[in-house]
């Protein structure tokens, strides 16, 4: 057995026999071109691909790490697909680079409904006379909304016509900036932001305290702005909400126009749904659409995350896609939702339902109402997360695990004799877990 192999049959007792014959089993491990310090798995299928490198990575990196006492690098790909050498660049980090257009961002994939009109409206109109009509023109909302796909929607008009476009998240502009600084050539770092045709920055809410960058930043907006080119910028808020800004830069992005984005309606989401099933042609009848479109919320990129899970089991244990296996998918991704949930998410919620601080929570005051609170706070952290006695005795300042064990076993108690706290929990189980 080499040692990826090993690997694997560790990581297999730590997952459920679903999950491992769903996507473990399918990882081949590249015993030629790994080597002490990274690790290559193949997949068989581009569809799972993302799925299993998300959930998967970290888990096997740590076995890794514990089986031969050295960090190890995990790379899961497809087969055939990357060498070792562009693996090991990518390792290296080299130089920013510039995230390219996503070609099939444009205007006609966009699904548009009440909840962003106006923001597709004043998009579109910017795209067909750059620099004239909103400049600069600025979009927020919420995550998975749309931004990005909009405002590279207008990037993709603006580059067929032959103008220089930049795309950049802040992130990558920052990162552009300190290695001009550091190599002594931030003429040319300027050279290039200000004299491009179309400037648009994604997620300018990083800004936020970062005050080199903001005066840079600041000085590439007043000559594009001067030269009457177009700035698109988009964040998950208004600009009089993102606070860290300087003045001068959070009044500029209010002298165009500036546009939010609603989560979508039921309506729109049923649209997406179908547009996005005929881009990667999966085929979903009206009943499996209308239940996504009602079971998630908002996040455009979750349906298109259930789309791409659906097709992707599907193929890999050879079944149709029908309401109960969408049903079970959902659920699934439910779970996962769930385990990103943090004890502190779950302190909050039960603070903020039943009006107590959360260091109150928290710390050994004896008064009713903090016991009470402590003891639902508790039990929903042991419910929906993956914490261990221990941890949750440290996070609740108690004295150690058998601490925590006595207070679950009395809440037991409680939820079999006092009606009330059952009917407490459940409605805040349900808050929380819906939320997520
Ligand atoms: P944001 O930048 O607001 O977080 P994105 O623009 O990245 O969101 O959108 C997330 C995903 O959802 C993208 O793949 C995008 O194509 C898709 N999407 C969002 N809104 C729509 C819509 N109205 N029509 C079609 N696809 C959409
Ligand atoms: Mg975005």
């Amino acid at each position: 057995m080499n040692i990826g192999q090993k690997i694997l049959e560790l990581l297999k007792k730590e997952i459920t026999e679903v999950e491992y014959n769903r996507y473990i089993k399918h990882l081949t491990y590249d015993t030629r071109k790994s080597s002490s310090d990274l690790a290559i798995f193949y997949v068989p299928n581009t569809l799972v691909l993302n799925w299993i490198k998300n959930k998967y990575t970290s888990k096997i990196e740590h076995l890794f790490e514990l089986n031969n006492k050295a960090k190890v690098t995990v790379k899961i790909t497809l087969k055939n697909f990357e060498t070792k050498t562009t693996i090991k660049n990518e390792i290296e980090k080299k130089p920013t680079q510039h995230s390219l257009l996503n070609p099939s961002h444009t205007f006609d994939n966009f699904m548009v409904g009440g909840s962003n009109q106006f923001a597709y409206a004043a998009v579109k109109s910017v795209s067909e006379k750059a620099g004239e009509v909103y400049n600069p023109l600025f979009i927020y909302g919420g995550v998975g909304l749309g931004k990005t796909h909009l405002m590279q929607a207008a990037g993709n008009v603006f580059q067929n016509q032959g103008k220089v476009v930049i795309y950049t998240t802040v992130e990558q502009f920052l990162n552009d900036f300190i290695r001009h600084l550091r190599n002594k050539s931030m003429p040319l770092f300027q050279e290039k932001y200000r004299n491009c045709d179309v400037l648009l920055i994604d997620d300018i809410q990083f800004l936020s305290n970062k005050d080199s960058i903001q005066e840079e930043f600041f000085h590439t907006f007043e000559a594009l702005k001067g030269a009457g080119k177009q700035i698109i910028l988009t964040a998950d808020k208004h600009p009089k909400k993102i606070g860290g800004l300087e003045e001068r830069l959070q009044s500029r992005f209010e002298w165009g126009l500036v546009a939010d984005i609603q989560p979508p309606e039921l309506e729109t989401k049923i649209a997406i749904i179908k547009s996005k099933c005929e881009i990667n042609k999966v085929v979903l009848t009206n009943d499996i659409i209308n239940y996504i479109a009602t079971v998630i919320e908002s996040n455009v990129r979750e349906i298109e995350g259930i789309l791409s899970k659906l097709h992707a089991y599907s193929q890999l244990i050879h079944v149709d896609i029908n309401l109960e296996f969408t049903k079970n998918v959902l659920k699934d991704q439910l779970q996962e939702n769930l385990a990103n949930l943090t004890l502190d998410t779950i302190t909050k919620s039960v603070s903020k339902d039943l009006n107590i601080k959360p260091s109150e929570i928290r710390s050994k005051g004896r008064s009713k109402n903090l016991v009470y609170a402590r003891r639902i706070a508790i039990y929903l952290c042991r419910e929906l997360t993956q914490n261990t006695m221990p941890q949750l005795a440290k996070y609740f300042g108690m004295k150690d695990h058998t601490a925590i064990s006595h207070t679950l076993k009395k809440i037991n108690e409680l939820l079999e004799n006092d009606e009330d706290f059952k009917v407490k929990i459940e409605e805040l189980t349900n808050k929380i877990t819906s939320s997520y």
